[in-house]
Order: C-alpha cells, then sequence, then structure tokens
C-alpha cells in the first residue's frame, strides 16, 4: 500500500499517542510521535509532515503556542486534539488556523475521519479545485448543483432561498469539516453580521426543514455544540 501521508503526533500521554499511531499504521499512514512542544517544533520544521495531530495540553507549552508559532510559516493541516470540552478553547484553535479538532474520548472512525478530511482540504487547496471540476456535490440523497444554485433531495429541489443555499453551499465545499459560526456569518451575511448567531439559527432550522427528514436529527449537517456545523462527508 502506498503511505497516504505523513502524521506528526504531538501529544504526551502515551496511551493516546500510541492508540493514535497504530490505527495511522494499520491505515496506511505513516506516523511520527513526539511528547512535548520543542520536540513539535523541531519535528515540523524539519520533517515538514502532510499533517499535524496537536495535543493543547502538553507538558512544556501550551499546544496553542505550537500552532501559532507553525502558522507564520506553514499551512499544513492542523487537527487538535482537545481533553477539554470547553468550546471556546476549539473555537480559539480554529480561529489560530487549526483545520479541525478532535476531542478526548475518540474512536478510530472519527479520527480516520478528521484526518481524510483535513489532508483533502489541503490537496485540493480548499476543496475549491474538486468542486470547480464537479461543480456538484453528493453525499447520500443530498446534491448541491453549484452551477444552478439549487440543492436536491432524493432529486427534488428543496427551494432554498439565496442565503440557505450560500450556507449549505459553503458547508459543501468543506464537507466532513466544522465551520463556525462566526466564519458562516462573515461569509454570508458580512461582518456587521458578526456574533449574531440568532440569524445563522433562524436559516439553519429553515435549512434543516427541507433538507432533513428528522430535523431533529440531522443526517446531513451536524451542530457542533457551542463551535459551529459540519456537512457529512461526500460519498
Ligand atoms: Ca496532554
Amino acid at each position: 500500500m502506498a503511505v497516504r501521508g505523513k502524521v506528526l503526533i504531538v501529544e504526551d500521554d502515551r496511551a493516546i499517542s500510541n492508540f493514535i499511531r497504530r490505527v495511522l499504521e494499520a491505515n496506511g499512514y505513516e506516523a511520527l510521535m513526539v511528547h512535548t512542544g520543542r520536540e513539535a517544533n523541531s519535528m515540523l520544521s524539519s520533517h515538514c509532515p502532510d499533517l499535524v495531530i496537536l495535543d493543547l495540553g502538553l507538558p512544556d507549552m501550551d499546544g496553542m503556542e505550537v500552532l501559532r508559532s507553525l502558522r507564520r510559516w506553514s499551512l499544513m493541516p492542523v487537527v487538535v486534539v482537545s481533553a477539554r470540552t470547553d468550546e471556546r478553547e476549539k473555537v480559539c484553535a480554529l480561529d489560530a488556523g487549526a483545520d479541525d479538532y478532535i476531542t478526548k474520548p475518540f474512536g478510530t472512525s472519527e479520527l480516520l475521519a478528521r484526518i481524510r478530511t483535513a489532508i483533502r482540504h489541503t490537496r485540493t487547496t480548499g476543496g475549491s479545485e474538486t468542486i470547480a471540476r464537479s461543480s456538484r456535490f453528493t453525499a447520500r440523497g443530498l446534491t448541491i448543483d453549484y452551477d444552478k444554485y439549487r440543492v436536491y433531495i432524493d432529486g427534488r429541489d428543496a427551494n432554498l432561498t439565496q442565503n440557505e443555499f450560500k450556507l449549505v453551499a459553503l458547508l459543501g465545499r468543506y464537507a466532513g469539516r466544522v465551520l463556525t459560526y462566526d466564519y458562516l456569518i462573515r461569509e454570508i451575511w458580512g461582518p456587521n453580521k458578526a456574533y449574531d448567531n440568532q440569524i445563522l439559527r433562524v436559516n439553519m432550522a429553515n435549512i434543516r426543514r427541507k433538507i432533513e427528514k428528522n430535523p431533529g436529527e440531522p443526517e446531513y449537517i451536524f451542530t457542533e455544540v457551542g463551535v459551529g456545523y459540519r456537512m457529512i462527508e461526500g460519498d
């Protein structure tokens, strides 16, 4: 099997870093492990991995420092591992340039999904190239037609408004990845509406009524409580 990518694991908890390494190696990735922020900083520049899995609670420094210093010179994808349930911290990490996060305890499929998505988005420069080529996103019964500005559910037009379409289109472009409330609001309504979560909640409720079989248990667009929304990975 060809190596699918080189992943640097920055995690001081040996049980967790060994678990991550086993999962990665069993799935065709090359895994490198370090346990401190200092080691991380030197490995990042010397080994240029395809992706970094970064624990925020490191013994010698905050993982956020590693992230901030990395972002000064590199866009390599970073998935943050957080033991903390503090949503503000996750938002902070995303704002500082993390591509996604995963909360302990996590399972194999969740870990692999985050890694796959983060690597895919770098390789296609933000995912927009894939879309440009196909101009269509599909996941199960959902189809986003980027040429016609339409969303279909099982072939039936969901009749989204313009802003509803923009929201779904944006989430589809970054499918599998969390997009923060703040980011979505700025992209759709502009900076003046920033932090006005109500407008987003109302639009999302309407979208769900139109595209989900059961809006209370969505199968296409998931809520990341306190952080944002995530579109299911495409087919
Ligand atoms: Ca830790």
